[in-house]
């Protein structure tokens, strides 16, 4: 059995923190591949180390004095090492950022030292190999990940290495030059790390004992979810459902690693279980999750005899198109199109774009419709359960809630429901309370 373990910053935040990390790695000989993220928040007006970073190397980068900066990111680490009771000096590595920084060594560069130190810091805690990920973790002349080059280098790099520390979020171009991934990229490095070595499980700790159903500041008291599929939470972190970086789940996925989403602060709770499949045929519950989000618009498009007119939805795709537009859903009626995008996607640019409709497809009606959120509705208990569709919407009804659209996929994974925004909060509760008790 072998384990990669990844632990967030607010694992990491402190001596007290590291502590604990310790033990939980020691707890198990299988834990023999460490993925550390930067020290993050003790406390919650706290300040995380990458955030100091980007802020110190701004000053650097306006040519300001960054001296008083810097040492306080520095302190940082000395209370780390200082109570872990190590002897243990990043003098010299700090000397050299200060050079790098002077230098202009790039954004990237800079917030990367979070991660570095810290792996540093735990490598020598731990007894275990420090490896720099930036020479394990390539990226590509542009700038993007190289995750066929990664993983070659990654296993030749550690097929000899019993135990190893390698810091998350960052690695290398071919020149040299240090990149990042966007935040919270270390989940990703640990997912990265945990197919090179054909791990048996990916254990990411957090400070939260898995994913809850729901999110609790709507739903009283959320059930965690205790297995969930790596496309059930992909439909769940799309709709703003947060614990794990969007990115970490493909590495794992193409080997059908499991992810573990575990507690540092409550090491006991099993936590949430990523599957790639899983065939529980006495499932408790019908949803998986529930997760919404609030941004979008729709376009509604009215023709009389639209459905016979053949191209009419690809003319008004390709008008999207050319404008650089993407879309989230398409529902459809006989006379009705309707696009559902990201208001984002068209800020600004409203009446530009009903022109442009009204020129490709000469419509009788064309209008937007904004501040709509949508809700998903997730679960692989679905499929064998009939009737989910009409309970959740009448439990929408009943709430009193008008609802804009609704789409069910077709591999009847989910439900995804628009709403007004307004609705969003009162939305999900009525759907959790429906399926509360199965
Ligand atoms: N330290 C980085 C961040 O704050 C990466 C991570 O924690 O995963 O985004």
């Amino acid at each position: 059995m072998v384990k990669v373990v990844k632990f967030g910053g607010s694992s990491l935040a402190s001596a007290d923190q590291f502590k604990k990390v310790g033990n939980i790695i020691r707890a198990e000989e299988s834990r023999r591949y460490v993925v550390p993220s930067a020290p993050g928040k003790r406390f919650s007006e706290d300040t995380k180390v990458t955030d100091m970073l980007y802020k110190c190397y701004a000053e650097a980068e306006a040519g300001k004095n960054f001296d008083k900066q810097l040492k306080a990111i520095e302190e940082r680490y000395n209370e780390i090492i200082k109570g872990l009771g190590l002897k243990l000096s990043l003098k010299e590595q700090f000397e050299t950022i200060k050079k790098n920084f002077e230098s202009k060594a790039g954004k990237d560069y800079a917030a990367s030292r979070g991660e570095y130190l810290n792996g540093i810091i735990m490598a020598n805690y731990l007894g275990y190999e420090f490896i720099d990920a930036a020479s394990v973790i390539c990226f590509d002349p542009e700038g993007e990940f190289d995750g066929e080059k990664t993983n070659k280098v990654m296993a030749d790099r550690l097929a000899n290495v019993e135990k190893a520390v390698i810091p998350g979020f960052y690695g290398a171009m071919p020149n040299g030059e240090v990149k990042t991934f966007s935040r919270g990229g270390s989940d990703v490095t640990g997912s990265i790390v945990a197919r090179a070595i054909k791990a048996d499980v990916y254990e990411n700790w957090t400070d939260v004992s898995g994913f809850l159903a729901a999110d609790p500041r709507i739903v009283d008291n959320p059930r965690s979810i205790e297995v969930i599929t790596y496309k059930e939470l992909r439909e769940l972190s799309y709709m703003g459902a947060t614990v794990l970086h969007e990115d970490a789940i493909f590495p794992v996925r193409l080997m059908g690693i499991p992810i573990n989403i575990r507690n540092t602060n409550s090491p006991q709770d099993n936590g949430t279980m990523i599957v790639a499949s899983c065939h529980d045929s006495e499932r408790d519950n019908i949803i998986t999750g529930i997760a919404g989000k609030k941004g979008f618009c729709s376009i509604t498009i009215e023709k009389d005899m639209m459905n016979s007119e053949v191209g009419f939805a690809r003319k008004v795709l390709s008008a999207l198109e050319q404008e650089n537009i993407s879309f989230e859903h398409l529902p459809s009626g006989i006379d009705t199109l309707s696009i559902i995008l990201s208001e984002k996607a068209i800020e600004g640019r409203h009446d530009n774009i009903l022109r442009i409709l009204c020129d490709a497809v000469n419509p009788d009606s064309v209008f937007i419709e904004d501040e709509i959120a949508l809700i998903a509705v997730v679960g692989r208990g679905m499929r064998s359960a009939k009737g989910t569709a009409a309970r959740t919407i009448g439990a929408i009804a009943k709430a009193d809630i008008n609802l804009v659209m609704i789409d069910q996929g077709s591999s009847e994974l989910n439900i995804i429901l628009g709403v007004k925004e307004n609705d969003l909060e009162a939305a999900i509760e009525a759907i959790y309370n429906e399926f509360r008790h199965k």
